[in-house]
């Protein structure tokens, strides 16, 4: 093997069963350049376009699995050209005996072959996402108020918003109307992307603490290098904290844990690497979570389904929050293009 795979530390590899019989499979991949319908509004910046790679695996008996490689850059994952890079290395045919060893600076990659190879092996037909199991993003200000409705008639009841983009005062002002707006079975979720400073922080949870129970969390209210205050902030508020940013990785997730953090966890699991070992953690430790979307298609969006309810049936007598996979609605049905 060449390149990328070639160079990776031995001892890496992904944990398929063992058989007998050594099985071949052709490999194949396809990139993909997803327009969403409107652009994503963050702390970020503006995100038009949404890059990655469908990966297809097939047997000797002609069956076929699927697999999604979906960078996020920014969250420190790999990007699409190093996924690209890394695919087009990998040989033609693969065997269960010699799946390619992944750096982990390809978390994303490492996602995609687990999951293909997963896929292939559960023979598994799509599973349906009840959308009340679902939560689902709305844009930013004044079309928040316009996109709710139809959604809650879909069977959502958990919408969540940005944060952090604009100033305080007209954010508040539109989620004030909001919150008027939504019939009591709904529950909002705001995410910050890490963009306030603690002063900020301290105004969005005290707002969010006189709106008692309706608000499930805000999300990644200060950047990952101010743990400390998160923490701090944690304790102090009733309204709980999520960390994102902070657990982009399977590495950070666990230093998190171990360093004491006991809100909630948002889990973006298509670019944290190997599902398995993911799995193996939460078996340890059932942390608070949140399997969250990256804006994958509906193949890494299957994986991520299949993942929660592994993850769901480890423990089943324990509350589970709704998935972040509410994020079908920003892309067109025929947004698929090479
Ligand atoms: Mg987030």
């Amino acid at each position: 093997m060449s390149g990328a795979a070639a160079a990776a530390p031995p001892g890496n590899s992904l944990d398929c069963p063992s058989t007998d019989v050594l099985m071949s499979y052709q490999f194949e991949f396809r990139p993909y350049h997803r327009r969403f319908q409107q652009p994503v509004h963050t702390h970020y910046g503006e995100w038009q376009v949404r890059d990655g790679l469908i990966l297809k695996l097939t047997d000797e008996d002609g069956r076929s699995g699927f697999g999604e490689v979906a960078p996020l850059p920014w969250f420190g994952s790999e990007t699409f050209e190093q996924a690209l890079d890394f695919c087009e290395q990998l040989p033609g045919q693969l065997s269960d005996h010699a799946v390619p060893s992944l750096l982990p600076t390809l978390p994303a990659c490492q996602f995609g072959l687990e999951s293909v190879f997963g896929s292939l092996e559960r023979k598994l037909r799509p599973i349906h996402l009840p959308n009340a199991q679902c939560s689902v993003l709305l844009p930013r200000g004044e079309a928040a108020l316009e996109c709710w409705q139809p959604l809650w008639q879909q069977g959502h009841r958990v919408f969540k918003c940005k944060i952090g983009v604009g100033p305080i005062a007209t954010e508040m002002d539109w989620l004030d109307r909001l919150l008027g707006q939504l019939p009591l079975g709904a529950k909002l979720r705001l995410d910050a992307n890490g963009g306030l400073n603690e002063l900020a922080a301290r105004q969005w949870l005290d707002w969010c603490d006189r709106n008692g129970q309706r608000i499930e969390f805000l999300e990644q209210p200060l950047p990952p290098n101010d743990f400390d205050t998160l923490m701090r902030l944690n304790y102090r508020y009733h309204t709980p904290i999520a960390l994102d940013e902070s657990i982009a990785s399977l590495e950070q997730l666990k230093a998190h844990f171990h360093r004491g953090w006991d809100g909630v966890y948002i889990i973006k699991a298509a670019i944290m690497g190997s599902p398995q070992r993911l799995q193996h953690f939460y078996h340890k430790y059932p942390i608070d979570l949140v399997i969250s979307s990256v804006f994958e298609t509906a193949v890494g969006r299957q994986a991520l389904i299949r993942l929660a309810i592994d993850l769901a049936m480890a423990y089943p007598d324990i509350p589970h929050r709704a998935l972040g996979l509410g994020t079908q609605q920003w892309f067109t049905n025929a947004g698929l293009s090479q």
